[in-house]
C-alpha cells in the first residue's frame, strides 16, 4: 500500500518535510499533515528540495520536527535509521 515517496523539504521552510512522487507532469505532495497537493513540475523544482536527514519512513518526522507520543507528551527518537519510536511501536504490533 506504501507508494514510493520521496523526502523533499520546502525550500521556504525547510522544517517541513513532504514525501512526493512524480505523477504524469506533476508531482504528489503529501504533507504530514495528510494534506495532498498536485503540483507542476515547474512550481515544484521552485518550491521544494530534496531531503537528505534523518526522516521517518513511515510518518515522515525529521529532528527539526519529531512527532510526539499521545501517552507520554515526549518527542520521538530514532530507533532505526529512518524508523522513529512512535511509528515503530505501530509497526511492532502490525506484524
Ligand atoms: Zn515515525
Ligand atoms: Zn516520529
Amino acid at each position: 500500500m506504501n507508494a514510493e515517496m520521496t523526502r523533499f523539504t520546502e525550500k521556504s521552510n525547510p522544517s517541513v518535510v513532504v514525501g512526493a512522487r512524480r505523477l504524469g507532469e506533476s508531482w504528489l505532495v503529501a504533507k504530514r499533515t495528510a494534506v495532498v497537493t498536485l503540483v507542476g513540475d515547474d512550481e515544484f523544482a521552485e518550491k521544494y528540495e530534496p531531503f537528505d536527514g534523518p526522516c521517518c519512513r513511515v510518518c515522515g518526522c525529521t529532528d527539526e520536527d519529531a512527532c510526539m507520543n499521545p501517552i507520554t507528551g515526549c518527542p520521538c527518537f530514532w530507533v532505526e535509521e529512518d524508523l522513529c519510536s512512535a511509528c515503530a511501536a505501530g509497526e511492532a504490533s502490525d506484524g
